[in-house]
C-alpha cells in the first residue's frame, strides 16, 4: 500500500523557494552560494528590475561566450526559447518537424505553438537520444525532394526542421543528423536545455546547429527562478528571435508593429541570478559528474539494475543521472523502486510518458519502434542535485541496495 507520504514525495516537486521538508532527499535543487544576493540586491537598490538592464545584456554575453555562440537572446523560459527558435528557423504553420519521442513534453508543444505538427522519432536504446538513423531513415524513404522542399510523402507537407533533444545532459550523436539535414537544407535546433555544457566530439552543446535553447528553470544545470535562451551564430536569426520576443516592434516610440510578436523578455532580476550561477557552472558540472562516478561505482553490482551509458564521443554534464530496473532480476520495478524510496524521504522519478503515449500527441505521426516505451518503463532517475553530500548519496545508495534483492 502506498503512503500519504510516498504518493505526495514521488509528485512533489522542489523549485527554488519551495523549502525541502526536513529529512528528504529531493531530485534535482538548485544551490545558490554565489553572488545571487549581491547582484539581485544591485538590481533591487538600482531599481532595475524589469526586462531590460545591465544583467540581461551581460548573461546573454556570457552565456553566448560560454557555448562559444555568437548571439544569446534571453526569453522568459526554455519552452518560450523552443517557440521562438521555430520560428526564427522559419519553421511555418502546416510544416512538420521532426523531434524526439522521449522527451519533457516542451519542444513538441513549441511545434504546436507555430502551428506546425510533431513527427515523433524513437529514441535509440544504447543512449537514449533520439534516434538519428531514423532520422535519416524518414528523409530519405518516406519523404519527396522536390523544387528545394522536402516533403513528407504521407501528408504533402513542407519538413521545416529537425529538433533533436540532448536528454539528461547527454548529447545527441548529432553528425549523421547535420548531415543529411544540410542536404534536404533544414535547419537544425536543439533542444539543449538538459546539456548546458555537455560537449560532443569536443563540441559545445549548443553550438552545433542553426540555432539551440537553453532552460534555466529551477531543477536545471544553472538557474534564474524560470528563464531560458536561444543562442545562434547566424545574424538574422539572432535579430528575428530578439524581435519576436519583445513584441516585433517596428517603431518602439510610435508603437507600431509589423507582426505577432510576444512578451517573452527575461527580467534584470532574474538575469542577476543567472550571472551568479554561471560563475559556477564549472564547479556545478564537477559535481554532477562526481555523482555520476559514485553511483556508477555503487550501483553497477546491483543484480537488475543497469547503471547510465555514457558515449565515448560524448562529455556528458549528466543533469539527472538515470539508471535501469530489470523486474525480473531486481525483484521489483522502476515504480516500485520509486514507491519504496519516497517512502525512506528520497525522492526519484521515472522518465517521461512517450509523446506517442501521451493523451495530447497520441494521434501524432511517428517514426518509432517501441524503444521509448521501453525506457519509460525501466528508468528512474536518482537524487542529482548539484549540491547533494556524500552522506544523501550514501543514503539512496543503500536504500537502493536494500530495496533491490
Ligand atoms: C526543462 C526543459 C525545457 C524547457 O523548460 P522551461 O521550464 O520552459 O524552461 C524544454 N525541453 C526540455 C527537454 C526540458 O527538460
Amino acid at each position: 500500500m502506498r503512503t500519504m507520504r510516498d504518493t505526495g514525495l514521488a509528485s512533489m516537486s522542489f523549485e527554488p523557494g519551495a523549502s525541502v521538508p526536513q529529512g528528504v532527499i529531493p531530485l534535482c535543487v538548485p544551490k545558490i552560494v554565489g553572488n545571487e544576493w549581491q547582484y539581485v540586491k544591485e538590481c533591487l537598490d538600482t531599481s532595475w528590475v524589469s526586462s531590460v538592464g545591465p544583467f540581461v545584456d551581460r548573461f546573454e554575453e556570457t552565456l553566448a561566450d560560454y557555448v562559444g555562440v555568437k548571439h544569446g537572446i534571453a526569453m522568459s523560459s526554455g519552452t518560450a526559447a523552443l517557440h521562438i527558435a521555430l520560428l526564427a528557423a522559419g519553421v511555418r504553420p502546416d510544416d512538420e518537424v521532426l523531434v524526439s519521442n522521449l522527451t519533457f513534453i516542451a519542444p513538441v508543444n513549441a511545434i504546436s505553438y507555430a502551428g506546425a505538427s510533431p513527427i515523433l522519432i524513437d529514441a535509440e536504446p544504447n543512449y537514449w537520444q533520439m534516434d538519428v538513423n531514423r532520422v535519416y531513415d524518414f528523409l530519405t524513404n518516406k519523404c519527396v525532394w522536390k523544387d528545394s522542399v522536402l516533403r513528407n510523402s504521407a501528408t504533402g507537407r513542407r519538413i521545416g526542421a529537425i529538433l533533436p533533444v540532448h536528454i539528461l545532459g547527454h548529447p545527441v550523436d548529432i553528425d549523421p543528423l547535420l548531415e543529411i539535414a544540410e542536404r534536404y537544407q533544414l535547419p537544425v535546433i536543439e533542444d539543449a536545455t538538459e546539456s548546458l555544457g555537455a560537449l560532443y566530439r569536443q563540441r559545445k552543446v549548443g553550438h552545433l546547429g542553426a540555432i539551440a535553447c537553453f532552460s534555466f528553470n529551477g531543477n536545471k544545470l544553472i538557474t534564474t527562478g524560470g528563464g531560458g535562451m536561444v543562442v545562434t551564430d547566424n545574424d538574422e536569426m539572432a535579430a528575428r528571435a530578439k524581435y519576436l520576443s519583445t513584441q516585433a516592434k517596428d517603431d518602439p516610440v510610435e508603437y507600431i508593429h509589423g507582426e505577432v510578436g510576444y512578451n517573452y523578455r527575461l527580467t534584470n532580476v532574474q538575469a542577476a541570478l543567472g550571472c551568479a550561477q554561471l560563475e559556477n557552472i564549472e564547479d556545478f558540472i564537477a559535481n554532477k559528474r562526481a555523482i555520476a562516478k559514485r553511483y556508477e561505482r555503487d550501483l553497477r553490482s546491483v543484480s537488475g539494475i543497469q547503471t547510465m551509458p555514457h558515449a565515448e564521443w560524448a562529455e556528458s554534464v549528466v543533469w539527472l543521472y538515470t539508471i535501469l530496473i530489470e523486474p525480473h532480476e531486481c525483484g521489483i520495478d522502476s515504480r516500485q523502486l520509486m514507491h519504496g524510496l519516497a517512502a525512506k524521504g528520497i525522492q526519484a522519478r521515472p522518465l517521461w510518458q512517450p509523446l506517442t503515449k501521451s493523451p495530447i500527441y497520441s494521434a501524432a505521426q511517428s517514426h518509432s519502434d517501441g524503444v521509448a516505451e521501453i525506457l519509460n518503463q525501466k528508468a528512474l532517475s536518482l537524487p542529482s542535485s548539484v549540491g547533494l553530500t556524500e552522506t544523501e548519496q550514501t543514503s539512496v545508495i543503500e536504500a537502493i541496495h536494500s530495496l533491490c534483492n
